[in-house]
C-alpha cells in the first residue's frame, strides 16, 4: 500500500515536471505578448543551443493523454461566467473557517489542505484565515434575485436589472465559490477585501507557500483581460499541489492553462 502510494507519488511529480517543460514554453511566449514588460528569458549555454532535440523530447513527454487527465481532474474545474455549474454540482463540505466567517466550508479535501496551510503559517507566525468559502448555487441564486429585484424596485427594465445586478453579484453558478474551491483568505492585520492585503506578512506568506498545499493566486493583475476579475489578492483556488505548481511554473492563469492543455490533449504540438 505505502509503497504503490510512494511510486504513484513518483509518477506525478515526473509527469508535473515534463509537463512543465510545455507549459513553460507555451507560457513564456503568451507573456511576451500580454505584458508591457517584455520578460528576459534565461540566456541558455551555449551548447543546449546546439541541441535542440534535447528540448523536443522533453516536451513531448507530455502526452495527449496526460494533457487529457489533466483537464479530468475534477480539482481543475473552470468554474466562470462564462464556465457556470449548475445547481446538481456535487459538493461534499468540511467546516474549516473561523466562527465569524461568512460561509465556513470548503470541499472536505480543499478543507483539510486549508487546515494545513493555516497551521504551517500558524508556525511561521503568521495568522491565516478564511472569510468566506463554499456557497451554494442556490445561494448564489438567492444573492443574485435579491439584488436584481432590487433593480426592478427601481423602475428598471428585467433586462437592465439583470445587468445592474450581475455587476455586482455573480449569476449562479457563475462564482468560483459555488464549487467549494475557492476562500476568501484574510487576516486579522486586514480584514477588508480589498487589495490592500497584498501588502499584508499573510499575504507574502501564501505566495511564497499556498503552492505546497493546493491553492493557487486565482486573479492575478496580470490575468485581469483574461479572467475577467479584477485582480483579487485575497481570492485562493484549490487545485491540488501538482497542479498548483504547474499553473505557477507555467505562469499562466487557469483559462489559459487549460487552452492550453486542450491543444495539447487534441495533439498539437505546444512551444514556445
Ligand atoms: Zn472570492
Amino acid at each position: 500500500m505505502r509503497s504503490s502510494h510512494h511510486r504513484n507519488h513518483h509518477a506525478r511529480r515526473l509527469l508535473c515536471l515534463t509537463a512543465l517543460a510545455c507549459f513553460v514554453a507555451g507560457g513564456t511566449a503568451y507573456a511576451c505578448t500580454r505584458k508591457a514588460a517584455v520578460p528576459q528569458l534565461p540566456e541558455l549555454p551555449a551548447e543546449s543551443l546546439e541541441q535542440p532535440a534535447e528540448y523536443g523530447v522533453q516536451q513531448s513527454t507530455l502526452t495527449a493523454a496526460q494533457a487529457q487527465a489533466i483537464l479530468d481532474d475534477p480539482r481543475m474545474i473552470l468554474v466562470s461566467r462564462t464556465h457556470p455549474i449548475t445547481e446538481d454540482y456535487p459538493v461534499e463540505t468540511k467546516e474549516c473557517g473561523s466562527a465569524t466567517a461568512i460561509n465556513k466550508t470548503l470541499q472536505t479535501e480543499a478543507a483539510n489542505a486549508f487546515l494545513s496551510m493555516q497551521a504551517a503559517a500558524a508556525k511561521d507566525g503568521v495568522d491565516v484565515r478564511m472569510q468566506s468559502g463554499y456557497r451554494s448555487v442556490s445561494y448564489q441564486k438567492k444573492l443574485y434575485d435579491n439584488k436584481t429585484q432590487y433593480y426592478r424596485d427601481k423602475g428598471l427594465s428585467e433586462a437592465a436589472a439583470r445587468e445592474k445586478a450581475a455587476a455586482i453579484v455573480n449569476p449562479p453558478g457563475c462564482s468560483e465559490h459555488n464549487c467549494g474551491l475557492a476562500a476568501d483568505l484574510n487576516s486579522p492585520e486586514h480584514t477588508t477585501l480589498d487589495t490592500g492585503f497584498a501588502d499584508t506578512d499573510a499575504f507574502r506568506w501564501l505566495c511564497e507557500n499556498a503552492e505546497q498545499y493546493g491553492f493557487i493566486l486565482r486573479y492575478p493583475k496580470e490575468a485581469e483581460s483574461v479572467t475577467g476579475i479584477t485582480y483579487e489578492p485575497w481570492h485562493w483556488r484549490y487545485v491540488g499541489p501538482e497542479n498548483a505548481a504547474l499553473l505557477n511554473q507555467s505562469g499562466l492563469c487557469l483559462e489559459d492553462a487549460i487552452a492550453v492543455l486542450q491543444r495539447i490533449a487534441a495533439g498539437e504540438t505546444v512551444t514556445g
